[in-house]
């Protein structure tokens, strides 16, 4: 097995980031998978106590480093292992403890990606410090966000958001939602902003908190904004709308994120063949890694294929991020890491449960959860389809509309 060392320098977080994992993660992890919309108290001191750490090492957070290009889009000189591979390295290990609670960490939202992505420095310095989640999807617009219909109108100092937003991650306990709507629908794509809103604005109203099949931790909310009010500094990049940019402008903000979605589904997939790798030694199956997988037992065979399926998906997300370090456009590499990662995540972790029988269907184990909170790390961010669509396009050098 390829075996990368990680950067010397990112040892302390990837050690702590395992500690919190361990020590707190763990065993809190079924308490609230089964009190589904029940606040993780436990996570607030968390939170404070990692920002300190992270301050003190100059290290990414756990979800809130951005992708910021110079604006020549020029790479930087050199060898960068900067936030987003630390970020990518932190993810990894806090999700092997338990991915619904890393998401449910304060001040760690999507949302913060995109402020941290686009945001200018009076934004940054405002908004900074504060928990983002991300608003993106419509009940008619998912997959493809171009769709959407939220809008926002200029109407002096003030922007007027009216529109629906479903599936917000975080948004009935963030402080800020990052909401897509479009300046002018007749303008298609390019029209289409991200503004902050305040959580408590007056404007947007919670509908409901979804039920879900895994990261239960987490909390999904609906929202409708009704003559939502934001001052018109609330609006993040540049408010001109540049028809032949298009849209690349928002996406950016997917460069940054989807490798963090990939490294959750490496950290949960690991968390599945390590407890597996255990289980079966139990039950004294022994893994010979200088044997060739096919001379082994089935189970073994089994077990090293996900292994390498797994390795794979690690080494596509550090790729990624490692060139977002380094200022080097990755929509390609990220797309390519988040279909991977979340398609073997699935695999990885339904394998694992098929493997260890009994023990892997019963809730004395956590392999039954980790097979269900795997599915959404296939789903958010671009399901399995739209990122295979997004790496074709981009290997044929087709448009969205040439091949969609
Ligand atoms: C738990 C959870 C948390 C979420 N958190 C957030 C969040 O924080 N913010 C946010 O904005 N959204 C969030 N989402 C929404 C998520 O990003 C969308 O569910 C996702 O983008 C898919 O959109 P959809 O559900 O409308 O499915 P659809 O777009 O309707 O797709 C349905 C199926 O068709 C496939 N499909 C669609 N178009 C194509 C195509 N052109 N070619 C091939 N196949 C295609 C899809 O891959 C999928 O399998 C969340 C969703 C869930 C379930």
């Amino acid at each position: 097995m390829i075996n990368l060392e990680i950067p010397k320098k990112f040892k302390p977080l990837a050690t702590q980031a395992n500690q919190v994992a361990t020590e707190v993660f763990r065993p809190i992890s079924r308490k609230y998978d089964e009190a589904e919309h029940s606040y993780p108290q436990e996570l607030d001191m968390l939170a404070s106590l990692m920002e300190g750490m992270e301050e003190g090492a100059d290290l990414g957070g756990a979800g809130a480093a951005g992708v910021r290009r110079d604006a020549d889009g020029d790479a930087a000189e050199g060898n960068r292992n900067g936030s987003n591979l630390s970020t990518v390295l932190g993810i990894v290990e806090l999700c092997w403890g338990d991915v619904g609670l890393l998401l449910s960490m304060p001040r760690q939202g999507l949302g913060n990606s995109a402020i941290a992505s686009v945001a200018d420095e009076e934004q940054l310095q405002r908004y900074g410090g504060k928990w983002a989640a991300m608003a993106i999807t419509e009940p008619e617009a998912g997959s493809d966000s171009a769709a959407i219909r939220t809008t926002a109108k200029l109407d002096g100092d003030e922007y007027v958001l009216n529109g629906e937003k479903i599936f917000v991650t975080s948004g009935d306990r963030a402080d800020l939602i990052v909401v897509w709507a479009s300046l002018d629908p007749s303008k298609g794509r390019a029209a289409i902003k991200s503004f902050i809103v305040e959580r408590d604005n007056p404007g947007l109203k919670l509908d409901r908190l979804e039920h879900k099949l895994g990261i239960r931790a987490s909390d999904t909310a609906n929202f409708t904004l009704q003559d939502c009010r934001v001052p018109k500094e609330a609006l993040l990049g540049n408010p001109e709308i540049d028809t032949k940019k298009g849209f690349g402008g928002a996406m950016q903000t997917f460069d940054n994120t989807r490798p963090l979605v990939a490294a959750m589904a490496v950290g949960v997939g690991r968390a599945a063949l390590d407890r597996t790798r255990e289980l079966l030694a139990e039950a004294g199956v022994e893994i010979d890694y200088s044997t060739p997988a096919l001379n082994q037992t089935a189970a073994v065979s089994r077990f090293l294929e996900m292994e390498a399926d797994w390795e794979a998906a690690r080494l596509l997300t550090m790729q990624a991020a490692w060139m977002a370090d380094n200022r080097k456009p990755n929509s390609l590499q990220a797309s390519m890491a988040k279909a991977k990662a979340g398609r073997t995540c699935v695999d990885v972790t339904l394998g694992c449960v098929e493997l260890c029988g009994a023990a892997g269907y019963g809730e004395d184990e956590l392999l039954e959860k980790w097979s269900r909170d795997a599915k959404i790390l296939d789903i958010f961010e671009g399901t399995q389809q739209i990122q295979l669509l997004i790496v074709a396009r981009q290997l044929l050098g087709k448009s969205s509309a040439e091949l969609r």
